[in-house]
């Protein structure tokens, strides 16, 4: 693969620094082409600088885009280790075909993606807790106000060094349960990682912001009944000796952290069902003492507890607003799992370097 180098580096964050989250940008990135005559092409690293676009790219005007989020974790004995970038690459082509984007040949993604983590292995924080974000990504570059699928593409990985997700850490969060805006229904975009799914969250966020919540937990769109996720986490409740995670009906994005979740409650004897949950049977729950924890599954925030949600005006905290034993052996095996701390008997981690 091709590199072109770049004469002087960037200043990496102080060790120890509150690294946020994507916040910092390491030296370079990996790019390949899409033309209708050439197909993919082009694959190269090169330093990761600002590029013009014209402002008639397709993508600035129809968010013909999609993105992927993975971690790089620095392994005891100094290697890299990725969590599942397989699963990843799969679901970027199947949200590729959802936005009319040609599929990209995962074999040279993943070369692309260990190339540049050799290369910039200097930028994967130590901290525990931190780890160095990958962020591909592929966006429609045809100069074309048409409403049409684009005709070239440009496809991206850039690296970011992050702490964690949520500024409080691993402290439980506050959901509110939104009962008027939507992020997606069935026969929409949902399911797919494009970039205009988080566009049209961002107002619901935000006044859940005001009011001092951390998320959304979002309702299905047609009937405001069924819980859905949380726009970048899958969600989880143990209802009795049960754990129930919404069912992937076409509305949910079917996150990686979610599946290797149910995996592993299962490997451990929990009873796990993927099923429809309506939001009443959680608050009956909340109100009978049977709901026992909630949490949130995704790459940025790994396992994030949940301590309290909001519906209809109404406080439930859970677990005495506190991390619950379910959470906390999860948290456990997938961080232990990605940091190599702990075996890998699925042989989810996958080695570079
Ligand atoms: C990325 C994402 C998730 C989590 O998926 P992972 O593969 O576990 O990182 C959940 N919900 C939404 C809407 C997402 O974009």
């Amino acid at each position: 693969m091709q590199i072109i180098k770049r004469t002087t580096l960037k200043q990496k964050p102080e060790k120890g620094e509150r690294l946020g989250f994507g916040q910092y940008f390491t030296d370079y990135m990996f790019t390949m082409k899409y033309t209708a005559e050439k197909g993919w092409h082009d694959a190269k690293i090169e330093p990761n600088e600002p590029k013009p676009f014209d402002l008639a790219t397709s993508i600035f005007h129809y968010a013909q885009g999609i993105f992927e989020g993975m971690k790089a974790f620095r392994q005891p004995d100094g290697k890299i280790g990725v969590f599942r970038p397989n699963e990843n690459w799969a679901r970027m082509n199947r949200s590729a075909t959802r936005m009319c984007i040609p599929n990209f040949p995962e074999d040279v993604a993943e070369e692309g993606l260990e190339t540049l983590l050799k290369l910039e292995k200097d930028w994967i924080p130590t901290e525990m807790g931190t780890a160095l974000y990958i962020r591909p990504t592929i966006v429609a570059t045809r100069v074309m106000l048409g409403v049409h699928a684009s005709t070239e593409y440009l496809f991206f990985i850039i690296l970011s060094p992050v702490g964690s997700y949520y500024a409080h850490g691993l402290e439980p969060t506050k959901l509110l349960v939104e009962d008027f805006y939507v992020r997606s229904s069935i026969g929409g975009t949902g399911e797919a990682k494009c970039l205009g799914n988080y566009a049209a969250s961002m107002k619901a966020g935000e006044l859940a912001e005001e009011k001092g919540f951390d998320q959304v937990l979002w309702l299905d769109a047609a009937e405001k009944k069924y819980v859905e996720e949380v726009g970048s986490m899958n969600m989880f409740f143990r209802l009795g000796d049960e754990v129930v995670t919404p069912a992937l009906v076409g509305s949910i994005l079917p996150g990686i952290t979610r599946k290797s979740c149910i995996q592993l409650l299962r490997e451990n004897g929990y009873n796990v069902s993927e099923r429809r949950v309506s939001i009443d049977e959680v608050i009956a729950a909340a109100k009978d003492g049977s709901l026992k924890e909630a949490f949130g599954t995704g790459t940025a925030a790994v396992i994030s507890p949940v301590g309290l949600i909001r519906y209809k005006d109404c406080d439930y905290e859970i677990n005495g607003g506190k991390m619950g034993d379910v959470t906390r052996m999860l948290y456990d095996t997938i961080t232990g799992i990605q940091y190599g701390t702990l075996p890998d008997k699925n042989g989810w981690r996958k080695i570079i370097g």
